[in-house]
């Protein structure tokens, strides 16, 4: 875990996503939607990692957005581009896990989740947060997705081991009917948002191979992160995220 969070604190993204996407997914909620104020909107932002969609969203909402996250230098990191942003007022940062939330029921007008909600699941995750949602609030969350019924071997192989639970676009549709959402519009986000992701952490993962260069068991840990890589470089076009936006 201290090898994992060195490649990955300090960085601007914890996952694929651009603030160009964010804003399309939200606009797709605010043209169905009927808010006569977007600054009295109540956001959640789940899984905010350090931030870059909740500084996004603030800006273009500037309502209140709680952002949640169990990791403390992340919302730590919220915290400063808050401030940064001029944005402090807006963003409440809370340290809780996504699955126990200390927070009123139906109290939401619209629920964020941007790479994150897999640590529920995405069903389970569903169901669970539709709790704090107002009657008709709306959710928006990304997740790695099937682009295809029939994956490469290699990358079914790497997948079955990592994240078994990956659904299809059409499976994920389907799980978001049964789960009570009506689904709004759903997209894929483009390559290019791996890129943003990655690139950073291949740049750190260069600096600690030679930070840990006589370290065997780091070098192997390197390497095993590298696959996961590598394996979007290769097979981008099979699987990737895809953004759900749904009303409740
Ligand atoms: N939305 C951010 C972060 C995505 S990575 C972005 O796109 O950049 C997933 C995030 O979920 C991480 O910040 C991780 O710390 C957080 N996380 C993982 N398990 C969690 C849990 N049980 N409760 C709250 N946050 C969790």
């Amino acid at each position: 875990m201290k090898l994992f969070w060195e490649i990955h604190e300090g960085l601007p993204q914890q996952g694929p996503g651009d603030n160009e996407n964010t804003i399309k997914a939200l606009n797709i909620i605010l043209d169905k939607s009927c808010f006569s104020d977007l600054k009295e909107i109540n956001m959640l932002d789940v899984g905010c990692g350090p931030g870059r969609q909740t500084i996004a969203l603030a800006k273009k909402l500037n309502c209140k957005i709680t952002a949640v996250d169990n990791h403390q230098p992340f919302l730590d990191e919220v915290n400063k581009r808050a401030t940064e942003n001029d944005l402090a007022n807006n963003i409440t940062v809370i340290n809780q896990s996504m699955d126990s939330l200390q927070l009123e029921g139906q109290s939401l007008d619209i629920i964020w989740s941007e790479g994150a909600i897999y640590n529920m699941g995405f069903e389970k995750g569903l169901k669970y947060l539709k709790s704090f949602l107002k009657p008709e609030g709306y959710i928006a969350v990304s997740e790695l997705s099937w682009f295809t019924d029939s994956p490469e071997n290699e990358l079914k192989q790497y997948w079955n081991k990592n994240y078994p639970d990956m659904k299809t676009i059409e499976e994920n549709i389907e799980i978001i009917k049964k789960t009570g959402y009506s689904l709004l519009e759903s997209f894929k986000l483009p390559a290019s948002s791996w890129t943003d992701y990655y690139n950073p952490v291949e740049k750190r993962i260069a600096e600690l191979r030679i930070k840990y260069k006589e370290d065997s068991e780091a070098l192997a840990f390197f390497d095993e992160y590298y696959i996961e890589i590598e394996m979007i470089k290769k097979y981008s076009s099979s699987y990737g995220y895809s953004f759900y936006i749904m009303q409740g």
